[in-house]
């Protein structure tokens, strides 16, 4: 069985602007690197697990969405970051369907196709949204950017604090 850490990736990744769909937009978040070879060293397997409903909402295309998957894979690979999967849901919230985080199909088709120790294994969201995905996938290990309270296990204001936790608790 592998370990994972689950990361959202607009607002986690790369700086949330609304809709980042293309390689200009796409902006690491500070100690995004930093996170990504600790979690190496640690030997957790980085899978992004992000909702894209600009794709059901037409604001950009399937196409897009890969071409900037491979532009971040191939940027953090050369930085020694590696992400091992990236999952994502193209559908609109009125689609009802089992990938949209708060829904776990994301996280439940990584487990399936990586081996991932749900109850073993970290997620770090940006949102509620995030956070219930991991629940519901039984991952218990969460770390929510923001304020607390939370339903997060940890909060932490930016990347860096996400690192702390992780260092200590991981
Ligand atoms: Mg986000
Ligand atoms: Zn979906």
């Amino acid at each position: 069985m592998n370990l994972a850490l689950f990361l959202d990736r607009d607002g986690v990744i790369n700086v949330d602007y609304n809709f980042v769909h293309r390689a200009e937009e796409f902006v690491l978040t500070d100690g995004i690197v930093d996170l990504l070879r600790l979690a190496a060293a640690r030997n957790y397997k980085a899978i992004v697990v992000t909702n894209q409903s600009g794709i059901a909402r037409k604001i950009y295309t399937m196409n897009d969405f890969l071409t900037l998957t491979r532009y971040m894979i191939a940027k953090l690979e050369a930085l020694g970051a590696p992400i091992a999967g990236v999952y994502y849901c193209p559908h609109a919230p009125e689609d009802g369907c089992e990938c949209r985080k708060p829904q776990p199909g994301m996280l439940l088709q990584a487990a399936h196709d990586f081996q991932i120790d749900l109850g073993a294994s970290w997620l770090i969201g940006d949102r509620p949204s995030d956070i219930m995905a991991a629940k519901n996938a039984g991952v218990p290990h969460t770390i929510l950017l923001g304020e607390p309270p939370s339903e997060a296990e940890f909060t932490a204001q930016n990347i860096f604090g996400t690192i702390d936790i992780f260092k200590k608790r991981a």
